[in-house]
């Protein structure tokens, strides 16, 4: 993976601070965009401590024109991104008959749309490279939605069609594109969630064949893997990352 720039949307905290980290140890130059600032450069800064190569920018990616200028500094800095992981996400549960039209045009605008945004705007890069990868961070939860989650729901299942259609257009570039759907992963996304009495930890842990709780880890390695020239023959697939969980 060396000398390959990487995005990490939402690449701050959690399962995409993993990713990020996992990339820079991995080789590539990974710039961490996150919509706190703070939160990116702090990720990038522990990465460059680490021996890597990261840069971080605030970038929201409800915003095109923000991604679009995150994406020249990039260029400038650390050279075309042939890597894209679009992670950044929101989970807000909600009784269905009271979700506010704002609130289901937020989860559709960082979960899907912003997702769609970063996807239109790197693969000129990666189609100009003759190479690419992008990963898309679903959910476990498209495959068994919990009741509560609507518009999460709806936004993550439409992660997984978008990437289809992606991995068909654009293979013939020599881009993949992939989703890992991650199941019950302990960030701070979790932690609210628990916090919001949402989860309880222990029945999701009986819920779960191995046993624990899956770790931010658990979905870099599988996210470092579908990056890797290895992965060059699997696309449009999707990798449940889950401790074995059927729901
Ligand atoms: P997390 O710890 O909350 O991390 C999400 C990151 O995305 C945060 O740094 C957040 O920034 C950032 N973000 C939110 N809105 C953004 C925006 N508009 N633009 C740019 N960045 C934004 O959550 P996580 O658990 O690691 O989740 C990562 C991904 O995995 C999400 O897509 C989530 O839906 C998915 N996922 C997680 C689990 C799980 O069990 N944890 C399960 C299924 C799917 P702020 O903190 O500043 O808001």
């Amino acid at each position: 993976m060396s000398a390959r720039t990487a995005i990490v949307t939402g690449g701050g905290s959690g399962i995409g601070g993993a990713i990020s980290q996992r990339l820079a140890a991995d080789g590539a130059l990974v710039a961490v965009f996150d919509l706190s600032g703070d939160a990116a450069k702090a990720a990038a800064a522990s990465i460059e401590k680490a021996g890597g190569k990261a840069i971080g920018i605030p970038v929201d990616v409800t915003d095109r024109a923000g991604i679009d200028a995150g994406i020249d500094e990039v260029l400038a800095r650390l050279g075309p991104p042939t890597i894209l992981v679009n992670n950044a996400g929101l989970t807000v549960e909600d009784k269905f008959l009271e979700t506010t039209a704002e609130a289901w045009h937020r989860m559709l605008a960082v979960n899907l749309t912003g997702t769609f945004d970063c996807c239109q705007a790197v693969l000129p890069h990666m189609i100009e490279n003759g190479w690419g990868r992008i990963i898309n961070i679903s959910s476990s939860s498209v495959y068994g939605p919990p009741p509560g989650l609507a518009g999460y729901v709806a936004a993550k299942s439409g992660v997984v069609g978008l990437s289809k259609v992606l991995a068909l257009e654009f293979a013939r570039y020599g881009v993949t594109v992939n989703t890992i759907p991650p199941g019950f992963i302990d960030t701070p996304m979790l932690r609210d969630t628990v916090q919001r009495g949402f989860i309880d930890v222990d029945q999701q842990i009986e819920k779960t064949p191995v046993g624990r709780i899956g770790r931010p880890e658990d979905i870099a390695a599988a996210c470092a893997f579908l990056a890797s020239d290895e992965a060059g023959y699997i696309t449009g697939q999707s990798l449940g990352i889950n401790g074995g969980r059927v729901i």
